[in-house]
């Protein structure tokens, strides 16, 4: 009887421990998530492999500044479009999308400090004409909406139809209904590589330095300097380089 009473005693406690260990576990992950969100639509910073799940660059950084700072990383997708709407809501806390640093950006939201030096390009055809941004004149131009490619072909004059994804623009450019895409460098080269076809036209003279950086809601001062203290690492230990290396290569 008495061992009866341990055993019935012993089983109580662990039952009581193990609801605390789960309560206390769940609310420790729920405090410490951190919301990324990002349009997986841009390798080789951020794109969806074939398991479904996200990577990329971006992807790599979220998982070490959350590491960093003891926090969970959470991959929020959604369209480039409502990335910064989505921060200023509320449903996400960070966003990593390959992002430029752009004044009209910076007046809703803050961004971090740069983490990579991009650039607009052209793809054309192997066999294309096009040499500089002014032979643009007159041809079908592909921008993605909302992308910073978008704003440079507007801001030149020229006419462009735009698409929701880069993959879609591409694809406009291999079938010969576009001439020329304008987008970033990094992406460019990666779809380029993936279609012997095409080859990419650089104009230094028309195209200005973008910076990549991460934004936050506007005032979200804790935030931001942690994010800025990881970065700032990852960048003085040459981790950011090494993992552009890689993925530019990397499927
Ligand atoms: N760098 C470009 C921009 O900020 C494109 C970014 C992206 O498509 N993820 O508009």
């Amino acid at each position: 009887m008495k061992k009866m009473i341990k055993i019935l005693a012993l089983v109580c406690v662990f039952a009581a421990l193990s609801v605390c260990f789960v309560g206390c576990g769940e609310e420790a992950a729920n405090t410490n998530v951190i919301k990324f969100g990002t349009n997986a639509e841009f390798p080789p910073f951020e794109f969806v492999k074939g398991d479904g799940s996200f990577d990329g660059i971006d992807i790599q950084i979220a998982n070490l500044i959350a590491a960093d700072n003891g926090m969970t990383p959470e991959i929020v997708n959604m369209e480039f479009d409502s990335l910064l709407v989505a921060l200023e809501n509320g449903q996400v806390d960070a966003v990593i999308a390959g992002m430029t640093v752009k004044p009209e950006r910076a007046e809703k939201v803050d961004f971090s400090i740069s983490y990579y030096q991009a650039t607009q390009v052209m793809i054309v055809k192997e066999d294309s004409t096009i040499a500089k941004a002014s032979d643009m004149a007159g041809k079908k131009i592909a921008v993605i909406q909302g992308y910073t490619g978008e704003v440079c072909v507007q801001k030149m004059g020229y006419e462009y139809t735009s698409f929701k994804k880069g993959t879609d623009a591409v694809m406009e450019l291999a079938n010969g209904k576009a001439d020329v895409v304008v987008i970033d460098s990094a992406t460019a080269a990666k779809y380029v590589a993936d279609n012997k076809d095409l080859k990419i036209v650089e104009d230094a003279t028309a195209f200005e330095g973008e910076e990549y950086a991460i934004a936050v809601k506007k005032g979200n001062k804790e935030l931001l300097d942690k994010i800025n203290a990881s970065l700032q690492e990852l960048l003085d230990s040459g981790k950011i380089s090494e993992l552009g290396a890689q993925y530019a290569v990397a499927e």
